[in-house]
């Protein structure tokens, strides 16, 4: 074995494939039953509808070098993903454009007049010098939007007072003077056509890659653990980067979500994928109604039946799975110690969401791994 590879996440299969096809021996170990990390998707046994497991998946680029790459193992559907949110028992396109300005307002502004009313009712602050979230907000679409579609749904996400969040956060959604309700800004997107498990096999699926399962690199009972393979061989490690240290630093502070999945006797129950829920009252943030992310699966998936899931919010736990950095001061603070720490670990390489501490998109796992194995490894 010339690589261990620990999380088979995108981060991870992308360096083992590349290693692989240098020539290299690689082990992928994961903890979890299943290849793919966060993006691992299987079909609903009754339905044979596709579901994300850990949350839906929208694949969304506008690097060429990693369009290019991810075209090798799959194709992609012809998927935009749109997204609508539920405020007040109406609905609203989302992210905010003219046409969510004027439903709300109740009102037929030019771009011109809803830019005007925006920067009058966002007067408070300035989007370039905002300091949290709040601000950032509050200077984006002004206060009275900002109350209805984000305030609420931020608190039930974060639990944390958008005055303590990274002004970042927001910053991924756009707003826009047009009618345009793309959720992406991106070149390209789409979904996978035979699935994210399909796309995720076949980047294992090489010789020179053997996976092993339910494998904890923490387990000493296993062989291919920490205490036994550091300095052994080099090693990239994906896995959240306060575990690796044991803490030492202290613990970075992760969000993690809580699904509900129900299989209902209905063809249709919410005519889109995503549908957001803005307001304090309902407790989960959002519905993904999975047969709308395949239209052209319609001839496959059953006209009487659908699969949907509500999504909750909450703080994760030690064992819970950790999905959103929280990124507090006090957070910024113990990744500072722990990069730190990671530059004594001769050849142990730190990559991924968690082995960075980072929101990554799918597309940013990637590019930082193809990044990772030109610069350093290769
Ligand atoms: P992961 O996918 O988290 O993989 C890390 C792997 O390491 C896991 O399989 C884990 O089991 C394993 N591991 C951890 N500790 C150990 C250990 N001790 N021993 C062995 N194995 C271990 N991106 C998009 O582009 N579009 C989206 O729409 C999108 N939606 C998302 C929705 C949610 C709810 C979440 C959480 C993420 C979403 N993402 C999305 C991000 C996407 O999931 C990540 O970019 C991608 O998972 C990053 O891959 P990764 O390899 O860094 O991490
Ligand atoms: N957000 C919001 N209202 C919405 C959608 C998003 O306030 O209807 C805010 C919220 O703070 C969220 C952030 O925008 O955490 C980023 O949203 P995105 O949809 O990108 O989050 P993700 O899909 O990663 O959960």
């Amino acid at each position: 074995m010339d690589l261990l590879v620990v999380g088979s996440g995108f981060f991870g299969l992308t360096i083992a494939e590349r290693a692989a096809a240098a020539g290299r021996k690689v082990t992928v170990i994961d903890r979890r039953h299943h290849i793919g990390g966060n993006a691992y998707s299987e079909d609903e046994p009754t339905t044979g509808i596709e579901v994300h497991r850990y949350g839906a998946h929208l694949f969304h680029t506008s690097n060429p070098g990693v369009w290019e790459y991810v075209n090798r193992f799959t194709s992609f559907t012809s998927y935009v993903h749109r997204v609508y949110t539920n405020h007040a028992g109406v609905v609203f396109p989302m992210p905010i454009n003219l046409g969510t300005i004027n439903q709300f307002f109740r009102a037929a502004y030019t771009p011109n007049e809803a830019r005007a009313l925006v920067s009058e009712q966002a007067g408070e602050f300035d989007a370039k010098t905002a300091a949290n979230l709040e601000e950032k907000g509050i200077a984006l679409i002004g206060r009275p939007l900002y109350e209805a579609f984000i305030r609420d749904y931020t608190a039930k996400q974060w639990q944390t007072d958008p005055k303590n969040l990274p002004a970042e956060v927001i910053s991924r959604l756009p707003v826009r003077y047009t009618y345009d309700n793309r959720y992406f800004n991106d070149t390209w997107e789409g979904l996978p056509t035979d699935g994210y498990t399909a796309w995720l096999e076949r980047m294992a699926d090489h010789p020179n890659i053997e996976v092993r399962l339910e494998t904890d690199f923490f387990d000493t009972a296993q062989p291919l653990n920490k205490r036994d393979t550091v300095g052994q061989l080099p090693i990239v490690y994906t896995g959240p980067v306060d575990r690796y240290f044991d803490y030492t630093a202290g613990a970075l502070s992760w969000r993690t979500l809580d699904f509900e999945e129900e299989v209902l006797d209905v063809g249709d129950f919410q005519g889109t994928p995503v549908m957001n829920y803005a307001d304090a009252e309902i407790p989960y943030t959002r519905i993904h109604e999975f047969k709308h992310f395949h239209p052209e699966r319609a001839d496959r998936y059953p006209t009487d039946k659908t699969v949907i899931m509500r999504e909750f919010s909450r703080f994760a736990e030690r064992e819970d799975e950790p999905y959103y950095p929280v990124n507090t001061p006090e957070d910024r603070q113990g990744l500072l110690a722990y990069r730190e720490l990671t530059q004594g670990e001769k050849d142990v390489h730190f990559g991924g969401r968690l082995g960075t501490y980072q929101y990554l998109d799918m597309h940013m796992a990637i590019g930082a791994a193809l990044s990772m194995w030109n610069n350093r490894l290769a």
